[in-house]
């Protein structure tokens, strides 16, 4: 007999951030991820309000990858009752046990006051350890069976580290998540593995209105833009997330000074979390390219090179500053939104001989969003500070697939799929999706409401 099978969209609907769905057979219930609503200005409240779920009767949560977007309410899940399992890859734990932790720290900062306002935290580190606990982990390519009731089988989702899709599949109805697919070919992962036997596919969509320049532009534009701030002798600031883009623009400069295709210039990585995670990283390297196997294999750590200064104390941010032109700064976070990236924006900005690269997606509301635009001055911590300094932007680094890479992954399984859920995207960016798939593909794409039952 066909098994009953609802789908409900909690988050991630008209929404780039704050993934969260519930799947629902007869005798499972299972979330796949749980995480932060970011850049809103009610972000805040909508993180605290309870879930608008039974949290105790959930059996189930799967994690696709470490990005606080898809994790950052898992431990308020526990704090408000959930005790089934978590199951990611082994990955994806141990980069959510450092990017959790650290947030929990931020958390408990603003509890204080620290910039004006009170923010209560939405979870303690009993919550934190109690989360770990429950956490079990599934590598890539095995089949799981799980309750008696489906089985699920994880694919390399190619996004960051440990990024994994999943492939449910309930008595013949196969059930897919793409999490974040990545933007391959990256610079040091691999490529997304093609899904061709969804009956159902609930697909991101961050880029589904744009597309990316080619790799050759990004590389090359990448090189010119170093060179030149160097040559002007000016600080390049770059805002990076701290996981994957620290990474992969450390390996680039990496390159490039072992090239000797740039000059040699001091660079910072102004990151204790982007340090962290780049010491994860190093430590998986099955999980990393063919090319970039055999360059480990050959000998190169591709995370260090000569003048690649760590700074572990605030207090070296001071020093970075202080330190005389030309040189690099990779801070965190990726949006400027808070971290020690907006320090150096603060000192920077106003420099005409410097310039801030921004290399991944800004959302709306972010200060990265408001620089991205280009306006003749910006508010950063209560000041105004004047941008005279040059502002560039390189998507191609984005570690999400743009739109012609959406559809074409959406393609290998068109045959098959029956409905696909297009998510995680700004309405815009959904919608246009939604629109290419029906009429390129000729499939049933769905703009799914928030909160609304869909049955499979
Ligand atoms: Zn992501």
């Amino acid at each position: 007999m066909e098994k009953n099978l609802t789908i409900t969209f909690w988050g991630g609907v008209g929404t780039v951030t704050g993934a969260n769905f519930l799947l629902e057979s007869d005798k499972t219930k299972i979330l796949i991820d749980c995480g932060l609503l970011q850049g809103t200005p009610d972000s805040y409240e909508e993180n605290n309000k309870p879930f608008p779920y039974d949290t105790k009767s959930i059996d189930y949560l799967f994690i696709t990858h470490a990005h606080m977007d898809h994790i950052g309410r898992v431990c308020k899940l526990v704090r408000d009752g959930f005790r089934g399992t978590i199951y990611s890859t082994p990955e994806t734990r141990e980069l959510a046990s450092v990017m959790l932790l650290d947030a929990l720290k931020v958390m408990s900062m603003k509890e204080k006051g620290v910039d004006g306002v009170k923010e209560i935290p939405l979870y303690e580190i009993s919550d934190f350890n109690e989360t770990f606990l429950l956490w079990k982990t599934i590598s890539y390519h095995t089949h799981t069976e799980i309750n008696n009731d489906f089985s699920v089988y994880l694919k390399d989702a190619g996004h960051i580290l440990g990024s994994s899709m999943y492939e449910f599949d309930f008595g013949g109805k196969t059930v897919v998540f793409t999490g974040d697919s990545g933007n391959s070919p990256a610079p040091l992962l691999k490529d997304t593995e093609k899904i061709t036997n969804a009956d159902y596919l609930i697909c991101d969509s961050v880029y589904g209105d744009r597309n990316h320049e080619p790799k050759d532009e990004r590389d090359k534009r990448f090189r010119q833009i170093v060179t030149e701030t160097i040559k002007s002798v000016g600080a390049l600031v770059i805002p990076a997330f701290s996981i994957e883009r620290t990474q992969v623009i450390l390996y680039e400069l990496n390159n490039l000074v072992e090239e000797g295709k740039i000059p040699s210039v001091p660079v910072f990585l102004d990151s204790p979390l982007g340090l962290k995670v780049t010491e994860i990283y190093a430590r998986s390297k099955k999980d990393f390219n063919s090319g970039v196997q055999s360059e480990i294999k050959g000998g190169d750590n591709i995370f260090d090179f000569p003048k690649l200064n760590i700074t572990h104390g605030s207090r070296d941010s001071q020093e970075i500053v202080n330190t005389p032109n030309p040189k690099i700064i990779i801070a965190g976070s990726g949006m400027s939104s808070g971290g020690r990236v907006t320090w150096h924006e603060m000192h920077f900005l106003p420099d005409p001989k410097s310039t801030v690269l921004l290399m991944g997606y800004q959302a709306v509301g972010t200060l990265g969003r408001k620089i991205e635009d280009k306006p003749s001055q910006v508010e950063i911590n209560g000041s105004m500070i004047p941008i005279r300094a040059r502002i560039e932007m390189i998507s191609g680094y984005s570690s999400h697939k743009d739109s012609d890479g959406i559809v074409d992954m959406v393609s290998d399984t068109a045959k098959t799929v029956k409905q696909v859920f297009v998510v995680m995207g700004e309405p815009k960016a959904s919608t246009h999706l939604v629109q290419r798939l029906r009429d390129e593909l000729e499939v049933e794409a769905v703009y799914p409401e928030r909160g609304k039952v869909y049955k499979l």
